[in-house]
Order: C-alpha cells, then structure tokens, then sequence
C-alpha cells in the first residue's frame, strides 16, 4: 500500500498515520523525496483503504500488490517526464536522443562530437570516462580531468551530458559536472550505488543487469526512488543469452513490458543491445517502435580508432541516417 501524504501535513499527523497502519498489522518506510511523502505500508490483512483515506494528511492512498511500489504504474496518474534541465525532459510525450563515444577520449574528439550533435538537434551527449572493461589492460577512461574538460565544453554549447557512475565514492567529486549519472549494466543491483544515488538531486539513467529481469530493474529503481529520488530512467540494453551470432540479445518486449508496469520513461540502448554497427539502426527503430521514450546510442567520427566499442558505433553518417529516420518514427507512434 502507498500512502501519499498531503505536502502541508504536519509531522503530528504523519505520526498518526503511522500509529493507524502499525495498529492495521502494516509495518510501514517513510519516504520523503524532492517532490512529495509517501508511506509504504508493507502487510498481507485486508483493509478498507477508506479507513486511511480519511484520516488528515493522507492525500490518497492505493493497494499496490507489486514487489516494486513506487515504481509502479498502479498509483501513479499518468506518466513521469524526467527534467534534465535547460527545459529539456523525457517521458511522458517528450523523446530525446543521446548520442556520443562509448568512451570520453580527447578534447578533439568531444569537440567533434559536439558539432555532429548540434547541427543535428541532439542536446544530450553520451560518454563514458570511468568505464567498466572487461580486461584490466583495456583502456579504462580519463576520469575526473575528462569530465570537468568534458563538461565544460559541453556546457558551453549548451549540451547535457550522461556519464557512467561505478562506485559511491565518485558521486561527490562527479556531481557538478554531470546531468545525468548513468549507472551501468555490470551495476544494476549495486544496492549500495543505487542508495547513494537516491540522495542526489539529478536524473539517474538505471541500465538493466545483463542477466536482469524486468522485475528487478523495477526494484533497482525502487531502491533510487525510496530513498528520495524520484528522477529516474529507466534504460533497456540487452540480456545475455545463449546466441552468440551478436553482442547480446536486445529485449524489445521488456521496453512494451516496463511502459506498462511502471510510470517511469523507458530508453533503448541498441548499441550494447545488439552489439554490431550494421543493424543498430533496425534496432533503434524497432525500440521506438515498441514504445521507447527515448535511445541511447554510441557515435563516434571514427569508429575504426574508437578506444572501446568501436564494433557497434556509428560513423556521423550513420547517426545522421538514423535520426532523420527516427524523427519519422516518432510520428508513427505519437
Ligand atoms: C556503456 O554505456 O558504454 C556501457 C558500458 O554500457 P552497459 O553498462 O550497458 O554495458
Ligand atoms: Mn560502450
């Protein structure tokens, strides 16, 4: 059961509450995030929602029988839009490309990207500069001096920018210079990552565990979202299963699947999702198709010389092919 709680109620009434539901056989979180309160009442008996519904303070109240809750269609009136900032959302009607190297790699090369994105109406750039590799003799990204540089330039141009967050302690020293912290696939149930990122004021783009189901996604962002952020993204890239003719096999279904389940904008990652450069086109297309709310995607001048991910990134004439074609999709399904 989640209880949302009127914004003026008093810390006296907030108490009542909480003494009601205990006394109903409901242990119960109190969960205060940038927007609003809510209680989350755990408990199997049957109750009248009624009973809560009209004690003073409770705004509204609903049964939700999920494991997630507050991630969950079943409260919520209608979709979240995520505010990125600079007027710039996504969810809810409104679509956003995001676009960059796999990796953050050198001033020249953000510059260029930065110019394919403008003159192509993309506002959010992509990249990575703490990258979680499988060999530790791949090239792991440029850290803190990449960022700040990164984010400088990008700022300058107006660009937002999402880049992977591995671990608590690079929070902080990230914060400044990021409007979107990415946490990645090899992270999705880091349950002390996702914790930490609940007490941060900025959107949090949740990638799905390659061996993830949909449900624990959910709960990921559940752990974000009690523990008061509610600005979430939810991001689907692809599982591993047992064909190897690509890099992984891209869950189309789960993007219908979590639209439906919960409130929260949806992104495809075709790029990691399919892993080859010739058919993350197809695949982009079709996560739109299916309802996505946005896509990620990896973009590089020179994919042949790209440090990582050279494999499934497009070339600027690619993207471009793609977003034009993208653009058109989006009028399908409006
Ligand atoms: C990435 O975005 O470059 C990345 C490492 O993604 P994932 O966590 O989905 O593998
Ligand atoms: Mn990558």
């Amino acid at each position: 059961m989640i209880i949302q709680i009127q914004k003026n109620a008093t810390e006296q009434e907030v108490k009542k509450i909480s003494a009601s539901v205990q006394s109903m056989g409901y242990s119960f979180n109190n969960i205060k995030t940038q927007f609003a309160r809510y209680l989350i009442c755990i408990g199997k008996k049957e109750i009248d929602l009624r009973e809560i519904g009209f004690l003073s303070g409770v705004a509204d109240v609903f049964k939700v029988s999920d494991a997630y809750k507050l991630t969950s269609t079943k409260w919520k009136v209608g979709k979240t839009a995520v505010d990125i900032g600079g007027g710039i959302r996504i969810g809810n009607g409104e679509f956003q490309i995001m676009a960059g190297p796999c990796s953050i790699e050198s001033e020249e090369q953000i510059v260029s990207t930065i110019e394919h994105l403008k003159a192509n109406g993309i506002k959010i750039m992509r990249g990575g500069v703490y990258k979680p590799r499988s060999s530790p003799y791949s090239f792991r990204g440029l850290g803190m001096d990449g960022l700040k540089l990164w984010y400088k330039l990008a700022s300058e141009s107006n660009i937002k920018i999402i880049t992977e967050v591995m671990q608590v302690s690079q929070i902080e020293e990230m914060h400044d210079y990021v409007d979107i912290f990415q946490v990645g696939a090899r992270n999705s149930q880091n349950f002390n990552l996702l914790d930490e990122l609940g007490k941060v004021d900025k959107p949090i783009l949740l990638k799905r565990g390659m061996s993830g189901t949909i449900e624990e996604l959910l709960q990921s962002a559940e752990y974000v979202f009690s523990n008061g952020n509610e600005k979430i993204i939810l991001c689907e890239r692809g599982i591993r299963t047992y064909e190897t003719s690509y890099r992984n096999t891209m869950d189309i279904n789960a993007i219908t699947i979590l639209k439906d389940k919960s409130h929260l904008p949806v992104v495809a990652d075709p790029s990691h999702g399919i892993g080859v450069r010739k058919y993350v086109d197809k695949i982009a297309l079709a996560s739109i198709m299916a309802g996505a709310d946005g896509v990620i995607m990896e973009v590089h001048e020179c994919p042949q010389k790209a440090f990582s991910d050279g494999q499934q990134t497009l070339d600027y004439g690619q993207s471009k092919d793609l977003i034009d074609k993208m653009g058109k999709a989006r009028e399908l399904v409006k």
